[in-house]
């Protein structure tokens, strides 16, 4: 059974549509595999539809952005009810900070690039959410269904299209990195209240690449053991950005607080050198994240209900 729990589509940060990244993993041999955007449900729809009849299973979920002691975390949700309302507005207002953001970096940029808002905003259509520090669903927020989440990714591909830099990995390392003059944060929730709201909304969230230490700081024990408490499911151990040395300190956590171990690709589609299928995640865990969620799987394969 091969099973790949981390992917991402045009909805967020990756360049293919839900639709075609559940051809692709479909096509390359995968029985699971989980749609997981960031901040946005946007793509469950569509990835539910192209699935059907197709053997492959579908496991709805989401990258959601939070931050534990002031490092930027990622936190996976699987199979929540995307109805309740205190996540959705969550998301909303996510994903107003995040578009306020864009636009500071795009303006600090301009000073020095022919760089223009407009252009960037264009690349994530309908991107709705509140402005950052007021709560709540209004117009254009998030209510069940999404929008998308703009981030540095889409700032990166006008940069690639204006030839600034030669591809989006360069505008990372040239322009966009946490400690250059172009970067500006966004405001996202405490990482063990996200793991608390994501389990008050049925679903079960596991920490993404934990030990990535090529971004910036990550966050140690003692923050993993508070998100533990807060209700945390699991940790992606097996992913490419989590060094062996990690990987063996997660692996012994994970043993030592009683959580689920993942492994997935993080797949981008042409955003990220990433590949489908190149981490895994064994059957017994897909069970158990099956059983503590309240989304059913979508699909006609062995694990679809
Ligand atoms: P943001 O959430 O807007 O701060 O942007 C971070 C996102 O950019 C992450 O979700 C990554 O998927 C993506 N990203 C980070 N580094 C790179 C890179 N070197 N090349 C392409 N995408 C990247
Ligand atoms: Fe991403
Ligand atoms: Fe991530
Ligand atoms: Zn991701």
């Amino acid at each position: 059974m091969r099973i790949d729990l981390h992917t991402h589509s045009d909805v967020s940060d990756g360049t293919e549509t839900p639709a075609r990244v559940m051809a692709a993993a479909r096509d390359g041999g995968l029985d699971v595999v989980a749609l997981t955007d960031h901040d946005s449900t946007a793509g469950w729809d569509p990835a539910a539809a192209a699935v059907e009849g197709s053997g492959l299973t579908l496991v709805r979920g989401m990258e959601l952005s939070a931050r534990c002691a002031g490092v930027t975390v990622h936190l996976l949700s699987y199979l929540h009810d995307r109805t309740y309302q205190p996540l959705a507005d969550l998301l909303g207002r996510i994903k107003g900070s995040r578009r306020e953001r864009a636009r500071a970096m795009v303006e600090r940029l301009a000073k020095d690039y022919p760089i223009e808002w407009e252009r960037v905003e264009a690349r994530a259509p309908a991107g709705g959410g509140t402005p950052a520090g007021q709560g709540g669903a209004g117009e254009g927020g998030e209510r069940d269904r999404g929008g998308i989440a703009i981030g540095r990714p889409h700032i990166a591909d006008e940069l690639v299209a204006l030839g600034v830099v030669p591809d989006r990995s360069a505008a990372f390392t040239r322009l966009l990195h946490p400690r250059g003059p172009y970067y500006v944060r966004y405001w996202s929730v405490e990482a063990a209240d996200a793991v608390e709201l994501v389990r008050a909304a049925g679903g079960v969230p596991v920490f993404a690449h934990p030990g990535a230490t090529g971004r910036q700081r990550i966050v140690g024990d003692d923050g993993i053991v508070q998100m533990a408490d807060a209700g945390l499911a699991g940790l992606e151990v097996y992913h490419r950005d989590n060094p062996p040395e990690q990987r063996r300190r997660l692996e012994a956590l994970a043993q030592r607080l009683g959580l689920l171990v993942t492994g997935s690709s993080d797949y981008h589609g042409a955003g990220k050198p990433n590949r489908l299928g190149e981490n895994l995640t064994d059957e017994a865990t897909l069970a158990a994240i099956v059983e503590q969620g309240v989304t059913p799987l979508v699909g006609g394969g062995a694990w679809a209900r």
